[in-house]
């Protein structure tokens, strides 16, 4: 998920817990921003820049390349030595902190998952053969026709195609 739409969502969030939280509601709001700095490592790895601005524009780009990296911070493990770190200290902080992690983490987990179903349909109803060259494979690609510049454009069937990575990758070469 992009992070804007994570701040949109962690913001919602962060107004819900309010009245709750009240002055502590700050910590897991920043938390479940902060996270993505995992992406913003992955930039600098890739591309040996610190640049903000370029790290956006790579972030954005479609279809990227995930380098080596992993995302340390979105971890199953980090989260669990999180969680055990707060178990034994029984700090306050800590739990906010990782609530607002969990929070990031289950949201990726949901658009994850509504963007694969996506890509099964369409998968489905193409019977596993490309579009454009009629190949048949295996697992075709999930490409967007336009921009998608909202959440819900995101998870519109009407806004993608299924193609062979051969013809996606053509198609992003022209284009
Ligand atoms: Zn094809
Ligand atoms: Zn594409």
């Amino acid at each position: 998920m992009r992070l804007e739409e994570h701040v949109a969502f962690s913001t919602a969030a962060a107004l819900v817990a309010l009245p709750w939280l009240k002055d502590e509601v700050w910590l897991p709001y920043v938390a479940s921003i902060l996270i993505d700095v995992d992406h913003y490592l992955e930039f600098v790895a890739a591309r040996r820049s610190l640049s903000l601005r370029e790290a956006l524009r790579y972030l954005r780009t479609p279809h990227r390349q995930r380098g080596p990296l992993p995302k340390p911070l979105h971890q199953p493990l980090t989260l669990g030595a999180l969680t055990a770190l707060a178990a034994l200290t029984r700090q306050r902080w800590l739990w906010l902190l990782l609530a607002g992690m969990v929070f990031h983490v289950s949201l990726d987990a949901c658009n994850n998952y509504l963007v694969r179903r996506l890509q099964g349909q369409l998968q489905r109803e193409a019977a596993g053969r490309c579009p454009l060259c009629a190949r048949e494979v295996m697992r075709l690609e999930l490409h967007a026709r336009r921009p998608l510049r909202t959440l819900l454009a995101r998870y519109r069937r009407a806004n993608y195609v299924v193609l062979c990575p051969e013809c996606h990758r053509l198609l992003h070469l022209q284009g």
